[in-house]
């Protein structure tokens, strides 16, 4: 038996106490220039003997877990996801919860009968990256997928699973800032996803988007409030809207000063612009007085975060 692991290098923080099981090495597609999760591997479906052997041994690199996450970045496509989740589910009947990265593009190309057997596999919820409704912005990056992929690929995974879309603020820029917010909300009208789970553009090394984006172009914090709430006011639909990762901080030299916005919306619409509306006048206040707030973008230039 070997003694090796094979850990998937990245999982969202809501699976930060899964099992992990790697199913597949890197992403498919590979290419969103603001990316660079996957650069230094090559894509490949690991094989089924392998991936049991991780599967019978889980319990001794982890603890006790009621939940899994299958990775990397969509191991949908593997030819024995089937297989490989009822194997899982059976191995170990305590997991609630199985769920998996995958691309929008997969699930809307996908049809239902193979979606159905996935879910009755055990396969409970997907993340998905979105990132912008906007098309123009969406092709800028290099998404390789359309606002409308998006709409179906929801319409889709609903049927089927809870789902989570990605969101990107600051990912059109200053100038496409309002196109981006409110196209986005639009797609997440019409895709219905369970979960909106928002990251602050932050320009990571070795990425095509750290060589080709005109740093001048990232939203200050005002703006990132600002689009933020463009597009809390934009949904109309009911979803769980978390801002759950550092990249959406707000810092002064003594620390945070914003921690995001969490809530049930359309329920909690109300309080969350009102948090907004005070987030938005303390960084007026502050930088009326002096005093500079810094965005994730600002903290990873000084060494304070990384992503
Ligand atoms: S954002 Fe997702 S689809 Fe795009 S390159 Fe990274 S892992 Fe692949």
């Amino acid at each position: 038996m070997r003694i090796f692991y094979d850990f998937p290098p990245f999982r969202p923080p809501s699976e930060a106490s899964s099992y992990l099981v790697r199913i597949v090495r890197g992403c498919n597609w590979n290419k969103c220039s603001f990316c660079g999760m996957y650069k230094s591997t090559k894509f490949y479906q690991r094989k089924k003997e392998e991936i049991i052997e991780d599967i019978n041994k889980i319990k001794l690199f982890f603890p006790p877990s009621r939940t899994a996450f299958i990775g990397d970045s969509n191991p949908i496509i593997h030819r024995d996801i089937v297989e490989i989740i009822r194997y899982l589910k059976e191995r170990y009947p305590e997991i609630e919860r199985i769920t998996a990265y995958a691309r929008i593009k997969t699930v809307a190309n996908m049809n239902d009968e193979k979606l159905s057997e996935i879910k009755n596999a055990g396969l409970k919820r997907l993340h998905m990256g979105l990132e912008s409704g906007c098309n123009e912005v969406l092709e800028d990056v290099n998404k390789g997928i359309t606002a409308e992929d998006a709409i179906i690929a929801g319409k889709k995974a609903r049927k089927f699973f809870e789902f989570t879309y990605y969101i990107i603020t600051g990912l059109g820029g200053k100038e496409k800032s309002e196109m981006h917010a409110k196209e986005t909300a639009e797609v997440i009208n019409k895709a219905k996803p369970t979960f909106v789970r928002v990251r602050n553009l932050t320009i990571v090394e070795n990425t095509l988007m750290e060589k080709t984006f005109d740093r001048t172009a990232l939203l200050n914090a005002e703006q990132q409030l600002l689009e933020l709430k463009t597009i809390v006011e934009g949904i109309k639909v009911e979803t769980e809207f978390l801002c759950d990762h550092v990249s959406n901080y707000l810092f002064t030299k003594d620390g945070p000063i914003f921690f995001g916005v969490n809530g049930k919306l359309p329920n909690d619409k109300k309080k969350i612009l009102e948090e907004l509306e005070d987030a938005l006048n303390l960084v007026r206040i502050l930088e009326k007085s002096g005093e500079k707030v810094l965005t994730s973008n600002d903290m990873r230039k000084l060494g304070y975060i990384n992503l």
